[in-house]
């Protein structure tokens, strides 16, 4: 098995070895795109929410000196931070005010893990797990904290937690976390949101253990088939709704209207 460090966490050799939640997300988003993305044909583009969201973590990890320097597309000609990451900084004051977020956010940073779970062999980066307080905390930046989003699925709206499967992946954490190093239990999970508004919005966020069961639970069934695809095993299922499946289209039926919305 390859053995995983910071610089090779994110690269495409680790997305063959391992699975990961962003990945198991890909998956049953859209297979097809999952399967380009893993040899490494295709590419998500670059994305300012994305690059925000690091900005805001290398904070929270005591590296956004050297995240700046590495990160040259966050400054102007003139050498001056863009607007948005100015907004970023921002967004860390309010955090860094704050004792209990504070609190919170004391602990390992980014640690990398790897456990078995549902047939695959995992990878997670925590952004903060402490030991003595038996948690661990993940760090979200968010458009707006109490925001509603429709689900198509359910028929309602939720929360951005559910909306971005934020619970599936603090689930996968607790249980990764769990099985790595040996403990019975889960460790107290909460997720620490900030929001982009002006001035941003701040929540820690916590989560129960039955729905954290579901959402493992939901994981082992989905599995096989995400191995079987992975594997070559399965013919990758396009979406037809993602940027991908867009981008490489052909259109060889007639859709009724009453369809479209389906
Ligand atoms: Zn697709």
């Amino acid at each position: 098995m390859l053995e995983l460090n910071n610089s090779n966490y994110f690269s495409l050799e680790a997305d063959q070895h391992y699975m990961s939640n962003s990945q198991y997300k890909d998956f049953v988003e859209c297979e097809a795109r999952a399967m380009e993305k893993l040899t490494g044909s295709w590419k998500e583009p670059p994305s300012e929410a994305l690059l925000l969201g690091s900005y805001v973590h290398a904070w929270a990890e005591g590296t956004l000196d050297e995240f700046k320097t590495n990160n040259p597309e966050l400054f102007t000609k003139k050498g001056e931070l863009y607007a948005q990451y100015k907004h970023a900084d921002k967004m860390i004051e309010t955090l860094a005010k704050d004792p209990f977020i504070m609190f919170l956010l004391q602990g390992e940073k980014e640690k990398i893990i790897t456990a078995e779970f549902a047939g695959a062999v995992w990878k997670a980066k925590l952004d903060v797990r402490n030991e003595e307080g038996e948690r661990i905390v993940d760090l979200k930046t968010v458009r707006d904290i109490r925001g509603k989003h429709w689900d198509k699925e359910l028929g309602c709206y939720v929360s951005f937690v559910e909306a971005y499967g934020y619970l599936r992946q603090m689930a996968l954490y607790a249980e990764l976390e769990r099985i790595y190093y040996g403990h019975s239990h889960f460790y107290e999970t909460y997720i620490v949101a900030v929001s982009k508004e002006d001035p941003p919005d701040k929540e820690v966020i916590g989560m129960d253990q039955h729905r954290m069961e579901e959402e493992l639970a939901e994981i082992e069934r989905r599995m096989p088939r995400v191995l079987e695809v992975k594997s070559g095993n399965a013919e990758p299922k396009r979406c037809e709704n993602c940027r991908y499946c867009r981008e490489t289209k052909k259109v060889t039926k007639v859709v009724h209207y009453m369809d479209l919305l389906a």
